[in-house]
């Protein structure tokens, strides 16, 4: 397939759903193969089914982004199937608290921390030898509340402020061997993590589209084609940047 990632090798983590589902496709209509990771395997199974009805090359793997061995053998297998790895979008999260930081369990500050900010490391950990031997690009998603405080969900909130910190550690660190590392951070998007937490009523979709500029929430295909942007050439200085993609929330 031709197109701006003929013959690279893109890994998706969270590839089932939402941004990672998009971005998955998106890198393999501009001729990229894909390695689509998620906790939930048959959802990559039909990210990876879409994929081959339009043309492209895909394969997935059911990976649970906290545990080491998993992501280990994802890079692994990546290698293995197409010799190489190119970019990386590092994107499944969870966020599962409802209230303010003293009614956070224990259990969920673990999980979510776990998920979210030891998974983005623990990729980096493992993508990052394999890109190092001709260079490439790796994007995590954090988000606006990586940037700024956010009330209710303080597990969230910490673990994309440390994914902020770990992508700008982690630019500084390998520059030199080629590899860039960007961030970026959304707004409000309709994905079925942001229907879990806000439902589907007009009148709050309304409320939550008229805090930005735009007046409407963020597709996945507008984060998708912030982060080929960021893994293609047209980037090519950009390393250590954080990319709000929020309809200018924030500005
Ligand atoms: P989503 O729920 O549609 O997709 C998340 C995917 O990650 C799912 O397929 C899920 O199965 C997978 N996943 C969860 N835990 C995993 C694990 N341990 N290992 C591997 N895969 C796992 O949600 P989304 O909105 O597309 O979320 C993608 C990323 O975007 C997340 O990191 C989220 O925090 C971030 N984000 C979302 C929003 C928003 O408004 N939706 C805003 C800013 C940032």
């Amino acid at each position: 397939m031709a197109g701006l990632f003929a013959g690279k090798v893109a890994l998706v983590t969270g590839g089932g759903s939402g941004m990672g589902r998009a971005t998955a496709l998106a890198f393999a209509r501009e001729g990229g193969h894909v390695m689509i990771a998620d906790i939930h395997g048959e959802a990559a199974k039909e990210t990876v089914q879409a994929i081959i009805d339009s043309g492209g090359e895909a394969l997935s793997a059911q990976v649970d982004v906290s545990v080491a061995a998993e992501v280990a053998g994802l890079i692994a297998t990546t290698i293995t199937t197409w010799g190489s790895l190119d970019c990386a979008f590092n994107n499944a999260g969870i966020n599962i608290e409802h209230g303010p930081l003293a009614d956070c369990t224990e259990d969920e500050w673990d999980r979510v921390l776990a998920v979210n900010l030891k998974g983005v490391w623990l990729c980096m950990k493992y993508e990052i030898p394999q890109l190092a031997t001709r260079g490439g690009a790796i994007v995590n998603n954090a988000s606006i509340v990586g940037l700024a405080g956010s009330r209710n969900t303080p597990a969230y909130v910490a673990s994309k402020h440390g994914i902020v910190g770990l992508t700008r550690a982690a630019a500084l660190e390998y520059g030199r061997a080629g590899i860039r590392v960007n961030a970026v951070c959304p707004g409000a998007i309709k994905t079925q993590m942001y229907l879990d937490r806000e439902g589907d009523d007009p009148e709050n979709t309304a409320r939550i589209a008229s805090a930005n500029a735009l007046n409407r929430l963020g597709s996945p295909a507008d984060v998708a084609e912030a982060v080929l942007w960021l893994c293609s050439e047209a980037s090519a200085f950009v390393t250590g940047h954080c990319l709000v993609v929020d309809g200018g929330e924030t500005a």
